[in-house]
């Protein structure tokens, strides 16, 4: 099983699509859901209990260190690391502080979630001044100091975005090269910017057209450089397409992959921390398999791409905090990304069966705070 550890609420940085939208939003109702704001700003409960819950887990647990900003409790984290027989640690971090991870514990993370948004100017304009510089530069000290596993440059992408020379942008600049690039839209989790923002034309105009240019990229550079580019939503598509598989949830959220808010208790994601109905257990009582699974419901489970999407987003799925326009545009961005990858399908089964690269090219870690679906 997943879990994320929540380590703190608080966070460092002040990003516009973050910290913005928690302004805006902190007054307005959010459905008929009730939120419990009263968290603890860090973990309150004894990380022995934490030990003999995830302990109790029918096979070794990876465990992601999330916030607010994971890095502003290292202390815990170390703790945790020092405590917790897991089979993977990972990290979602804003990369700002991860010089001060000592190496003998950075060094023991399989993966690390960085979030970057592009080049200097567009990751700068949303993250903070000097924010990108800083990211690389403690990137590649963590790499000097030794880091082996994956890092991965995790997107937010607004209507400031061109995603194709973004993503392009850190798989190929000369400072800092990304070996693997997720991104999620900033869409669906705020209630009272959707009307505010250009949202429908730059999905029809500039997002959808550039997925299916980028795709086209990805399958030309396949046939000249016989490799795969670590892109994660086209890679997780392309995987179940090439297995004929179908998917639930593909980030995992309430039924592979749990949240420990900072109080222990449990809920399917971190974003969904504080909403009661969606209270899952405590770590001091549940054990990880009693945890009750939540599914995504309508319009999910009746619409023709869910074996491929997966319901993109327990959160959004419930919430629909973009009502019904907001929600229909967002699956337009899917089913142009899935459409997209089917037409290329063809052409990499032909490189598959060609030797120009291979199945196994396609694979990769399940539940890594990638949700694949953007
Ligand atoms: S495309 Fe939309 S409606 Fe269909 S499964 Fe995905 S999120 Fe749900
Ligand atoms: S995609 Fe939605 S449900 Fe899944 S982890 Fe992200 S916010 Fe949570």
């Amino acid at each position: 099983m997943h879990f994320y550890v929540t380590l703190t609420t608080r966070c460092n940085l002040k990003c516009r699509y973050c910290y913005g939208k928690s302004l805006e939003d902190m007054e307005s109702e959010f459905g008929n859901f009730e939120i419990d704001y009263s968290q603890p700003s860090t973990i309150n409960y004894d990380l022995e209990v934490l030990t003999s819950f995830l302990a109790k887990c029918p096979e070794l647990p990876t465990v992601i260190f999330y916030g607010g900003e994971p890095l502003l409790e290292i202390e815990k984290m170390i703790e945790i690391m020092d405590k917790i027989n897991a089979g993977k640690f990972m990290i979602q971090t804003n990369g700002v502080l991860l010089d001060r991870l000592p190496p003998a514990y950075a060094n023991r993370l399989h993966t690390i979630l960085v979030s970057i948004d592009g080049d200097p100017t567009l990751t700068n304009f949303n993250r903070g001044k000097g924010i990108y510089q800083k990211v690389i530069e403690n990137l590649r000290l963590l790499l000097k100091r030794g880091f082996k596993g994956e890092i991965i440059a995790r997107m937010t992408v607004t209507e400031e975005t061109e995603i194709e020379k973004q993503v392009l942008w850190l798989l190929f600049n000369d400072d800092f090269r990304f070996k693997s690039v997720h991104w999620q839209l900033d869409a669906l989790f705020g209630k009272r910017d959707f009307e505010k923002r250009p949202f429908a034309q730059w999905t029809e105009k500039i997002y959808n057209p550039q997925v299916q240019s980028l795709v086209k990229f990805w399958v030309e550079y396949m046939e000249t450089h016989s490799e795969v580019l670590r892109i994660y939503p086209f890679l997780g598509i392309i995987h179940s397409l090439l297995h004929n598989e179908s998917s639930l949830l593909r980030c995992g959220a309430g039924w592979k992959m749990f949240n420990i808010q900072t109080d222990g208790t449990i809920t399917p994601c971190p974003v969904m921390a504080g909403m009661k109905d969606f209270y899952l257990g405590h770590i001091n009582h549940t054990s990880p398999s009693q945890i009750r699974k939540v599914l995504v419901k309508e319009p999910c489970v009746r619409c023709d791409l869910c074996n491929l999407c997966g319901g993109r987003c327990l959160y959004a799925n419930i919430t629909k905090l973009w009502g019904k326009e907001g929600f229909r545009l967002v699956c337009k961005t899917v089913k142009n990304l899935i459409e997209r990858l089917k037409e290329a399908e063809p052409r990499i089964r032909e490189l598959i069966r060609a030797g120009i690269i291979s199945l196994k090219d396609f694979e990769y870690p399940r539940y890594n705070s990638c949700e694949i679906i953007p």
